[in-house]
């Protein structure tokens, strides 16, 4: 399979989770990777475990909020691949807490990571894209990007703010032959999620087994968690996409969580 031999894809955040699943399922469609992440040393993991599966792969150490390293990973991607013509802006956190004791440090480090993160890199990897007047930027959303749920103010917010990010960038890019459009995952099993199920049991007052059957699979339509390998596929349908006809959109892929 090489629907994407020679292509070039970065994705932020993908030492671990939905991201390394998307830089596999890049690497195992012909991509060079680069796997851009906070702990430099878990992104070259993930890199060597590419290389292992006989791909080609970079482990970059990059904080997605910081516009120095942001522009020095970027560029450090673009010297060794010579292109880049994916991004996959993945990197995240979750903090959650009620809104009237959301510590103002926490709510500003949720924006940083998701918003800054999104609008640094993008602006990073455009320089190149539109230099080679091609790229496909896939943002990872989530259903909390159409619907909102409590204890998740900043969280919410942020990935709101991806929708319009992705779709200035669908307007400014297609004359640059410049696609963004957004995943939206439903719950996925990886760590970020592991380290909510005791936090909102504790703030919620219920069981853990009960935030996942009762806040976090209740509205899906068969109480399936989504998985990592549903997401990626999502992303490479979008990064693969060949005109403008596919630019601006959110997909939503929850097992029926959020219908629109
Ligand atoms: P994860 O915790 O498994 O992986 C996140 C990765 O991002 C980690 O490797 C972490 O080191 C990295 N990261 C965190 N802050 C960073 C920073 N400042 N700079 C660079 N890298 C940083 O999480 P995940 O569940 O795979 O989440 C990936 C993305 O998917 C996030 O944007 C998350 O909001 C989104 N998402 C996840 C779910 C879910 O249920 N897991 C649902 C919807 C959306």
């Amino acid at each position: 399979m090489s629907r994407f031999k020679d292509k070039v894809a970065i994705v932020t955040g993908a030492a671990s989770g939905i991201g390394k699943e998307i830089a596999h399922a890049f690497a195992r469609e012909g991509a060079r990777v680069v796997i851009a992440d906070l702990k430099q040393d878990a992104a070259e993991a993930a890199a060597a475990e590419i290389v292992g599966n006989g791909g080609t792969a970079l482990g970059l150490g990059m904080d997605v909020g910081d516009e120095a390293a942001v522009n020095a990973g970027m560029d450090a991607a673009h010297a060794a691949y010579g292109r880049i013509d994916i991004l996959v802006s993945n990197a995240g956190i979750q903090i959650v807490h009620p809104i009237e004791s959301f510590p103002f440090a926490e709510w500003k480090k949720m924006l940083a990571v998701h918003l800054d993160g999104a609008f640094l890199t993008t602006k990073a990897c455009l320089k190149y894209m539109y230099a080679a007047k091609s790229g496909s930027i896939v943002y990872i959303g989530s259903v909390h990007s159409k619907e909102a749920s409590p204890l998740k103010a900043a969280y919410v917010t942020a990935k709101h703010g991806l929708l319009g990010l992705a779709r200035v960038v669908a307007k400014e890019g297609a004359a640059h032959n410049v696609r963004a459009n957004v995943v939206c995952p439903g719950f996925v099993r990886t760590p970020l999620v592991e380290k909510q199920i005791p936090e909102q049991a504790k703030e919620l007052g219920i069981s853990e087994e009960d935030v996942v059957k009762t806040v976090m699979l209740r509205e899906t339509v068969d109480g399936q968690f989504t998985t990592v390998e549903d997401i990626a596929e999502a992303v490479l349908y979008f990064a693969g996409a060949k005109t403008n006809a596919l630019t601006g959109q959110s997909l939503i892929v929850s097992h029926g969580w959020c219908m629109e």
